[in-house]
This record gives structure tokens, C-alpha cells and sequence, in this order.
């Protein structure tokens, strides 16, 4: 076979793994997906963020976070709605 040109079974077997691939799409596309709108007034005057950088000081650490929410959230006692476990805003405190 010459370079470049793919045998027909080259082809099926390649295409056979880029199906798996496509069927990863949207569940990537949901874990992206945000908790809450960072700029809804309460939580942008917080600078409420979906994902922080400090691992330490995330939503998941904080003395306000439930993780009893939907879809991978949990629920912020602050805001009364949900909140990303990586998020982050003004209002954390360290768990007790
Ligand atoms: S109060 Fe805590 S749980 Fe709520 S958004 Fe801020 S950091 Fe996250």
C-alpha cells in the first residue's frame, strides 16, 4: 500500500474508533457546563466564579457548600441555589 492512501479496511478499522470518540462529545460538553450564571447580580457582587484556582479554597471546602445538588452541583447556603464544587466567591469560610 502506497503512503497515504488507506485500504479499506484501514478505513473501517479507523472509523470504528472515531465513533467511541463522537460519543464522548457530549458528555465532555456537560461537564462544562456551568452550576449557576456567575453573573446573576448576588453572585457577580460576590464575584461568585465556577472555577477557581486555589483547590484549597473552593466551594467544596467551604462551610456553606451541600453536595446534595443536581448534575455533579451541590447548593450554596449563601445564594439558596447551586453552586460548583470548584467555584469559588467572597463569602468562603473554611468548614468547622
Ligand atoms: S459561599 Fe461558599 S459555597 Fe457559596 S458560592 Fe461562596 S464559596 Fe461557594
Amino acid at each position: 500500500m502506497s503512503a497515504g492512501k488507506l485500504s479499506r479496511r484501514e478505513a473501517i478499522e479507523r472509523g470504528i474508533l472515531l465513533v467511541p470518540a463522537f460519543a464522548l462529545l457530549p458528555s465532555l460538553a456537560k461537564a462544562a457546563e456551568a452550576c449557576a450564571d456567575p453573573t446573576d447580580s448576588l453572585r457577580s457582587s460576590l464575584h461568585y466564579t465556577e472555577q477557581y484556582s486555589d483547590t484549597t479554597k473552593t466551594c467544596s471546602a467551604c462551610g456553606f457548600f451541600d453536595a446534595d445538588g443536581d448534575k455533579g452541583c451541590g447548593t450554596c447556603k449563601i445564594f439558596s441555589g447551586p453552586a460548583n464544587p470548584k467555584g469559588h466567591c467572597d463569602s468562603w469560610a473554611a468548614k468547622s
